[in-house]
């Protein structure tokens, strides 16, 4: 008998009818396995809570936030072993304490660093289904944590990684990884699997489908994640090891995002080290920088073009201009009506062109691109805001993704 971590999303857990329909598919798994359930909180749930914090302060305290936070959480366990004690089931919620979830100090947004599987085992051993709430953890003081907006998908794959689980499924309100958001073009297709790198680029580059850090996980522990409807009873999304495909796809997705600004540094002078002072500075104000441009000089001057989150833009300009005795720029330039739109595909490694092609057919619109970076397996262009849906869907068709085919999954399970 296998062992499978079942995580269920805000939406699928939203209702006490929808808790039913998940204590369902519960009950229907644990007939031929064994099952650990780990649940996020009801929909709305945590903004909620975070808006009651909200109307003492902007900046509550972190550690009493994440006290409230697990609220709703703890919450959905309960009431979901009550329902299926209800049914007759014999099941019991394992709050992180008692798992126990050990991670950092850092409140708000701990990292998991040791999961104690002990508990657990012995009471699936003993015939129970085991409830555990998504997303908070404990440090060694026996403080509680959350782990950042999205935590429940990293709680479920790293318990199925301490556990050794045949599977972690994901469920949510969609039905898969899809070739682009469905909502700009309606012709995206579900990929039946994608490789853990690709979606790594895809959860980090704004397809909200899974907690980057549990990607992360996934593939260091070569978790097979299924990413699937909790309404909807059909396959999934696989994210799995590259080595487990037939083939890659040359591209498998197009992404956007549209919360970063570009900030321009006009005429810096070109010397050695300029790049590291500007870096450094914006670093210690705790900005984090994405893409990095930097221009060729001209008469021993030089334009230096980066992306920030859109929230922090007048406080990285702030920066700039206040070393501005050390740094000798020119102009400070931000403009936070930019979007950055993204080709990626694990075939990229083995295959020349798209860089080309992915230009030419943004050219063919007539759309500037103000920025470029690429990894590996993943092409991105800055450009401006009001060419996002275009660009997705041009490059969406031009790339054929609409006429994909759900391929065949070695047999891995
Ligand atoms: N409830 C938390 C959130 O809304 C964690 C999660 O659902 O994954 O971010
Ligand atoms: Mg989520």
């Amino acid at each position: 008998m296998g062992l499978h971590v079942l995580k269920f999303g805000g939406t699928s857990v939203g209702s006490l009818k929808r808790l039913e329909r998940v204590a369902d598919i519960v009950t229907t798994r644990a007939k031929t396995h064994q099952v650990v359930v780990v649940l996020s909180a009801m929909s709305g749930e945590t903004d909620g809570l975070i808006e009651l914090a909200h109307h003492f302060t902007k900046s509550p305290n972190s550690r009493e936030l994440d006290v409230l936070l697990t609220v709703g959480e703890q919450k959905s366990v309960a009431l979901f072993s009550i329902c299926l004690s209800a049914r007759g089931i014999k099941a019991r919620s394992l709050l992180g304490s008692q798992v126990s979830i050990r991670t950092s100090n850092d409140h708000t947004c701990a990292r998991i660093e040791n999961i104690s599987t002990k508990s657990i085992l012995e009471f699936l051993n003993a015939g129970e289904i085991i409830v555990v709430p998504g997303f908070q953890g404990v440090t060694v003081e026996g403080e509680i944590t959350t782990l950042g907006r999205g935590g429940s998908d990293t709680t479920a794959v790293a318990l199925a990684a301490a556990l050794k689980a045949d599977v972690c499924d994901i469920y949510t309100d969609v039905e898969g990884v899809f070739t682009t958001d469905p909502n700009i073009e309606p012709k995206a297709k579900k990929l039946s699997y994608i490789t853990y790198d690709e979606m790594l680029e895809l959860a980090s580059l704004g397809a909200k489908v899974l907690q980057t850090r549990s990607v992360e996980f996934a593939k260091k522990y070569k978790v097979p994640v299924h990413v699937r409807s909790t309404f909807k009873d059909v396959e999934g999304t696989w994210v799995l090891e590259e080595s487990k495909l037939m083939e890659s796809l040359v591209v498998s997705g197009i992404t956007y995002t549209k919360n970063e600004a570009k900030i321009v540094v006009e005429d810096m002078p070109d010397r050695v080290g300029i790049a590291a002072d500007l870096f450094t500075r914006i670093g210690e104000a705790g900005v984090m920088v994405d893409v990095i441009v930097q221009n060729v000089s001209k008469d021993g001057t030089t334009d230096i073009s980066f992306t920030v989150p859109r929230s922090d833009m007048k406080r990285a300009i702030d920066v700039v201009n206040q070393s501005k005795d050390i740094l000798k720029h020119g102009r400070v330039v931000g403009d936070d009506r930019i979007s950055k739109v993204s080709v990626i595909g694990n075939g990229m490694r083995s295959h020349a062109g798209v860089a080309a092609k992915m230009f030419q057919v943004l050219a063919r619109e007539g759309i500037n691109l103000q920025m470029i970076s690429t990894s590996e397996i993943k092409i991105s262009c800055v450009v401006d805001e009001k060419y996002t849906e275009l660009a997705v869907r041009v490059l969406h068709d031009c790339f054929g993704l609409d006429k994909i085919d759900a391929r065949e999954v070695n047999d891995f399970k």
